[in-house]
């Protein structure tokens, strides 16, 4: 006897026990033990019957969506940026008037714990609404360490106050803060010394990203010693790699083993091929490019042909990539990028997963968290075809209806 099933619905199990890329079982059954899938197949050859079953209309079922690369948490945000570079203000302009990331590290290292939780909860919140169950959210806007730690605090709270798994990452190496100014290396020492292993000594962090970009970020090299910091103290890395020019961060990315390596418009045909051998997911961030208008697109073809496995995310931030709607990435990474249905779609569950290092989610599979995503749909191209509609009536977390709003 089961716990709960869920019949009359048509599923993305996103696994070989399904036809196609998609894994889909029409007229399936999925049913949920201890907060587990304990069967997963066509409802005619369900085994056993169950507390509760949920009834779902034809509805598609997929795994609970995954937004696997966030900025989520912040201080401020950079509306009237936007206004003013629209009514035709310079960068220099913007800058002088104290925009760009830098005004979002002066706002967020004026919030407070509370006013960084309450900040980002109708963020997560809009996500939620969507389907995801699982989200990454990074730090990055304290560039010291009581903010860096602060905002992971942050993240950990909004996975206490609503029903979503969230893993964290420390993104102290996100951008040279004005205390460092004219001296990157320092700073990228300072990080690798001072701030990870005391956030690793609170764990603080499930992962250490960093940010390799020659002009504006750091070198390959100062991101090596990022990274070794986090291996010193048992964290995966990540990497933004290659976003707006080939500095060889996919190449990086790959013989440190990182977990994902995200952006990569620019990344080289070897760099691509060493992250398929290393098992290193390809993250598409298709809200970025929109917003900062890029004409370079990730080479799709080349990543396909090498086997490697691609994700899509929000990138939710205040500057490049204001986005709270993974469905809407699923159409920009198709209509941007090419990508096909069946590539969004794992690249929001299975590969997302992947990229976050988790094995215990993003398929539907008996033994598998039973976290589930149900939508109102004729066929699962609509999640990627739809531009602002949201079909998602239903959420489910380890075998439970998850409501958006949490508490209580
Ligand atoms: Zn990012």
């Amino acid at each position: 006897m089961f716990d709960r099933v869920w019949l009359d619905a048509n599923l993305c199990t996103m696994t070989v026990a399904g036809e196609g890329p998609l894994g889909v079982i029409p007229d399936g059954a999925i049913a949920a033990k201890d907060g587990r899938i304990a069967w997963v197949g066509r409802r005619a050859e369900l085994p056993a019957t169950a507390a509760i079953t949920t009834r779902c209309d034809g509805a598609w079922i997929l795994p609970g969506l995954i937004d696997c690369h966030t900025h989520l948490v912040f201080g401020g945000d950079r509306a009237a940026e936007f206004e003013m570079r629209l009514d035709g203000a310079s960068y220099e302009q913007i800058a002088k008037a104290g925009g760009g990331i830098l005004s979002t590290v002066r706002a967020t290292r004026a919030a407070d714990e509370d006013t960084l939780v309450a900040g980002a909860l109708p963020r997560l919140d809009a996500l939620l609404e969507e389907g995801v169950t699982t989200v990454e959210i990074k730090s990055g806007y304290g560039l010291d360490l009581p903010t860096e730690a602060r905002m992971l605090r942050a993240a950990r709270r909004l996975g206490q106050a609503r029903e979503v798994a969230v893993l964290t990452s420390c993104l102290a190496a996100h951008a040279v803060p004005p205390d460092f100014a004219g001296r990157r290396a320092d700073y990228a020492r300072h990080v690798a010394q001072e701030i990870i292993p005391a956030i690793a000594a609170e764990r603080l962090a499930d992962a250490v990203d960093a940010f390799t970009d020659s002009a504006i970020a750091f070198t390959p090299e100062e991101t090596a010693l990022v990274f070794e910091a986090a291996k010193r103290q048992g964290l995966p890395v990540k990497l933004h790699a290659d976003q707006l020019r080939d500095d060889g961060g996919a190449a990086l990315a790959a013989r440190v083993g990182a977990l994902s390596a995200d952006h990569i418009e620019y990344a080289n045909a070897e760099g691509i091929a060493a992250m398929a051998k290393a098992g290193t997911v390809g993250v598409l961030l298709p809200g970025a490019y929109f917003v900062i208008r890029e004409t370079h697109p990730p080479d799709v073809a080349a990543m396909r042909a090498a086997g490697l496995s691609l994700a899509l995310s929000t990138d939710c931030n205040p500057g490049s990539s204001p986005a709270v709607s993974l469905l809407l990435m699923l159409n920009m990474g198709c209509t941007l990028f090419r990508l096909t249905v069946a590539e969004a779609l794992r690249g929001v569950t299975v590969n997302a997963a992947a990229a976050l290092g988790l094995a215990d989610r993003g398929t539907l599979a008996p033994g598998l968290r039973c976290d589930l995503a149900v939508f109102a749909i004729g066929r699962p191209a609509e999640l990627c075809y739809w531009l602002g509609r949201n079909p998602c009536v239903s959420r489910v977390r380890a075998g439970e209806d998850a409501r958006v709003v949490g508490g209580g």
